[in-house]
């Protein structure tokens, strides 16, 4: 019944865990397409390029930006990071679910060009929840964790532009909210138009 894929924004503050939830997310159910980003900050220890970014120089991101090669890109902590176009639209194309794992700033531009597209903040159950899960992560300094937190504080104003907040308080549980939750988009009105045509045009030879 579906036309095309719905593509779908994912944000929410470092350490809420939008990456273990996706990961389930997308193990339990096919349909899913992820979109790796171009970025040109240096990949972490374990980061495998084109799995998790495709690490390029600022010249190279520069040129795919001349080109018009990214859906959306945006300047994030001294650095570039951008969505490529052509993947996003093959895999929409092919009916599957698009998931765009980006900052606030690039989630707001999709929403200026696909007005259709579904934009979902990741919140952590409390902020304490959020403070002990980047203590627990055991990488950064206090000081590293006191930014982050700040940094949370004020992009909690503008969660107001997206579509739905979804809360991570167990992994599994929110896997399964976020696939149901996208699902529902399919049935939209606006995603459904040719099916609606094909009933419109079966009542009229009985009318
Ligand atoms: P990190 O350096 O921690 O991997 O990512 C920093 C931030 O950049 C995260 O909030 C991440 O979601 C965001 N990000 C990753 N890829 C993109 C992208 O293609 N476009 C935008 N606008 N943000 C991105």
């Amino acid at each position: 019944m579906t036309e095309k894929g719905s593509l779908i924004v994912l944000s929410g503050f470092s350490g809420v865990g939008k990456g273990t939830v996706l990961k389930k997310m997308m193990a339990d159910h096919d349909n899913y397409a992820y979109s790796v980003s171009a970025t040109t900050r240096l990949p972490r220890e374990g980061e495998v390029n084109g799995k998790d970014y495709y690490f390029l120089t600022k010249k190279q991101f520069e040129s795919m930006i001349g080109k018009a090669e990214f859906l959306e890109y945006a300047r994030y902590v001294d650095h570039y990071y951008g969505t490529p176009k052509k993947y996003v639209e093959d895999k929409l194309k092919e009916g599957k679910d698009v998931i765009l794992e980006i900052e606030v700033q690039g989630a707001l531009n999709i929403r200026k060009m696909s007005p259709e597209a579904v934009l979902i903040y990741m919140l952590p159950p409390s902020a304490e929840t959020l403070k002990a899960r980047l203590s627990g992560r055991g990488t950064e300094t206090a000081e590293v964790i006191s930014g982050r937190l700040k940094q949370a504080y004020e992009e909690i104003r503008r969660i107001d532009q997206y579509d739905y907040v979804i809360v991570n308080e167990n992994a599994d549980e929110c896997a399964e909210r976020l696939h149901s939750l996208i699902q529902a988009q399919h049935l939209r009105t606006n995603q459904n138009l040719a099916f609606l045509g094909r009933i419109r045009e079966e009542l009229e030879s009985f009318s």
